[in-house]
């Protein structure tokens, strides 16, 4: 069998675009000293991969900082450490992760909404990095290739949603968390055998902060096109 040709998880090139790596696709952020040594690996550029590293520290802060997880091991270990020694440092990165402290929601094209407590305006495009990243190395885990390029993502902040408002999406995937280091990192996800891969999940950070994500085909008419060219059906589709 040939080997599959390694591509990058972050932009799906090979490495003729420039040096690669294995890379943990769970930020190294998200943890104070060691990350788990179990956390999967994909292949990644080195300069795709370092690109993402202040997006990762500043997604850290937000989830970590956040009242629902004060309790967690991993968040204490932080507050002690990583996090209080970078605002030690420099005092005015509290400001930077936490800018415009104050009662404004804050609402992502994508829909999410980060504005319960803490209360302060979150750069949700930051935030959305992070994610789109997580899942492509999710996918990237599952199925040995990129995520498709042309796929876009929306996500939905449904941490403070009950079980019953979002029980289509709970329905939709498989009950098993797949988790990652003390439940600092547990997801949630499905990708759909044909249709290209569309993929949905649920991440959850520090048992705490929980995203929706769905990545789909920006051209929804490719999918039809797809089923029209003949492909096989699922059995029970
Ligand atoms: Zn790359």
């Amino acid at each position: 069998m040939d080997e599959k040709k390694k591509l990058c998880m972050f932009c799906g090139k090979d490495e003729s675009f420039g040096a690669m790596n294995v890379e943990h696709f769970v930020p190294r952020a998200l943890w104070d000293s060691k990350r788990p040594q179990d956390t999967q690996t994909v292949p990644a550029h080195v300069a795709c991969n370092s690109s993402f590293s202040s997006d990762n520290d500043y997604f850290r802060d937000i989830v970590a900082l956040d009242e629902g997880a004060a309790f967690h091991p991993e968040v204490q270990k932080l507050m002690a450490g990583k996090i209080d020694r970078k605002f030690q440092k420099k005092p005015g990165a509290m400001r930077i992760s936490l800018k415009d402290l104050g009662p404004i929601p804050k609402h992502s094209k994508g829909g999410i909404y980060l504005g319960h407590a803490p209360a302060f305006t979150v750069d949700t495009v930051r935030v959305e990095r992070v994610l789109r990243n997580i899942m492509k190395g999710v996918f990237y885990s599952v199925r040995e290739e990129p995520l498709p390029a042309d796929f876009q993502f929306s996500f939905a902040d449904v941490t403070h949603e009950t079980p019953e408002a979002i029980r289509e999406v709970i329905d939709m995937l498989p009950p098993e968390w797949v988790g990652f280091g003390d439940d600092v990192f547990l997801c949630r996800y499905a990708i759909h055998p044909k249709y290209r891969g569309i993929m949905a999940a649920l991440l959850q950070f520090y048992r705490n902060r929980t995203f929706f994500g769905l990545a789909t085909p920006s051209d929804l008419n490719s999918l039809k096109n797809e089923t029209d060219a003949g492909q096989p059906q699922p059995a029970n589709s």
